[in-house]
């Protein structure tokens, strides 16, 4: 051993043991979250670093160390990488991007009554498949089902897992085996991994694309239509749009087309909206009613979408199809739980009561008139009291996001904020590792801040995140 070595492995036997930090006071407030199983290992890795850097720093000449240091920085360095490690948990965040249908950050908000009911349904026994009147066994969704059917005009509706399964579901029960007749303007990809013609595939049905990119027409369908035709399907592109010499049949003429000659018009919506949204620029967005008032059999589209809800596959359509449905194998993989139904059916109450606007976050964030926006956004810069930020009014745009309505610009007033000693990407880093954390835009190296997305209740929160930023 050499000199060097000697006084290497001398220090590193000042490095105290995993035992030693399992006794600590740090490692005993860590277990009670984590479990004896993962501070075991957390303790190991962060032991090991150590021991790696000791190696590390006594190459480059340092030697003051003592075993009391070294433990305490050891149940520092524990109770940080447990805190690091929380913070990968799925948690609440405020959304100040001003994407309203954010996907990365779980679409949509649900109502304040749809999170009451929510955690009444969950803490206890409910009656998900049971019938209060008589006491016997209930149908699943039934409540649900028919508001929904209700608000869509609809015959009779069916809910499962979300809408690329209700897609998928469709089309296996009435096309495996048989023809699908598709507009070559429709056969698009919609958020990265839900690709219409990789889901016809995989239903089994055979797609038949008909038209062009930019223009399909009647006959393009009629001509195509076969004895192994089982259904048209008409898929609204929504992150997609074509603009100028483009045209598609209008929904009515379609459908009896398809009647005409037996078969099914099927409308995958995506977001769909239950009431017109067209008066705020999304006259692009299919109204359900609208789909089943023209003549579509059955229509599929997002809970969690327009509608304002959670992840869901809503369908609804002529009763018969949808029986067939709901009877199909597939339909037992697909269901949803007694929290999705619960979400939905509170949503939906909403719409009944013609209070969307209101109750509805996702609705209320789209219809936000931008002169309360400028209004909020004055009041929350007057109130931003902190000597290293600096914040300044810019007109801008909200979007809607979630694949609805790309080309849809909603007027917003935007806080840009710049931090004294720190770039927008470190300002940008420092309001997400805040309590709560806060996700903003970044532009041109500005920080910006969309109070569209940001509930009044968080907007007090999001001061006391600004205030403290350091
Ligand atoms: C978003 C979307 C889907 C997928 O919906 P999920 O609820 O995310 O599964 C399917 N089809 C269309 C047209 C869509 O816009």
């Amino acid at each position: 051993m050499n000199e060097r070595q000697a006084e290497d492995s001398s220090v590193l036997r000042m490095l105290p043991s995993i035992d030693e930090l399992l006794n600590t006071v740090a490692a005993a407030r860590v277990e009670g979250e984590s479990g004896v199983k993962r501070l075991t290992l957390l303790a190991r890795e962060v032991v090991d670093s150590m021991r790696a850097e000791l190696r590390g720093s006594f190459a480059n000449g340092r030697r003051e160390y003592s075993r009391e240091v070294l433990l305490s920085e050891l149940e520092q360095r524990l109770a940080d990488a447990w805190r690091a490690e929380r913070r990968a948990r799925l948690q609440r965040v405020i959304n100040a991007t001003g994407v309203i249908v954010h996907t990365n950050l779980g679409r949509s908000p649900l109502s304040a009554n749809a999170a009451r009911a929510l955690a009444e349904t969950a803490s206890g026994y409910c009656t998900l498949e049971f019938d209060i009147e008589s006491g016997r066994r209930g149908r699943r969704g039934r409540y649900a089902e028919q508001r929904l059917a209700e608000l869509t005009g609809a015959e009779a509706a069916v809910i499962v897992n979300n809408c690329a399964a209700a897609a998928f579901l469709v089309l296996t029960v009435f096309a495996s085996g048989r023809e699908v007749i598709v507009s070559r303007g429709e056969l698009v990809e919609i958020g990265g991994d839900f690709r219409v013609p990789d889901v016809l595939s995989q239903s089994g049905a055979i797609m038949r694309e008909v038209g062009t990119t930019n223009k399909t027409r009647l006959s393009d369908y009629e001509e195509t239509i076969s004895e192994n035709t089982a259904m048209i399907v008409r898929v609204h592109p929504s992150n997609y749009k074509i603009i100028g010499f483009t045209s598609t049949p209008p929904l009515a003429e379609l459908a009896e087309t398809a009647h005409k000659k037996g078969l099914i018009l099927f409308e995958d919506a995506g977001s769909g909206a239950l009431n017109s949204l067209a008066e705020f620029g999304l006259g692009d967005e299919p109204v359900i009613a609208d789909s089943i008032a023209g003549g579509v059999d059955i229509v599929s589209f997002s809970g969690d979408k327009l509608l304002g809800g959670s992840q869901a596959g809503l369908i609804v359509g002529k009763r018969e199809l949808i029986e067939r449905v709901r009877k199909h194998p597939l339909y037992r993989a697909l269901r949803v739980d007694k929290l999705s139904y619960t979400v939905i059916q509170s949503t939906l109450e909403s719409y009944a009561r013609g209070r969307a606007s209101e109750e509805v976050p996702v609705i209320r964030m789209i219809t936000m008139p931008a002169d309360e926006l400028s209004v909020r956004a004055a009041d929350l810069l007057g109130k931003i009291a902190n000597k290293n930020l600096s914040a300044e009014l810019f007109l801008g745009n909200s979007v809607i996001g979630g694949g609805a309505a790309p080309s849809v610009r909603l007027e917003t007033t935007l806080i840009a904020l710049t931090h004294k000693n720190a770039s927008a990407d470190e300002l940008g880093q420092m309001l997400r590792s805040a309590d709560p954390p806060v996700i903003a835009r970044i532009e041109d190296d500005k920080v910006l801040i969309d109070l569209r997305t940001v509930s009044s209740e968080e907007e007090g929160e999001l001061l006391g995140v600004l205030v403290k930023i350091g």
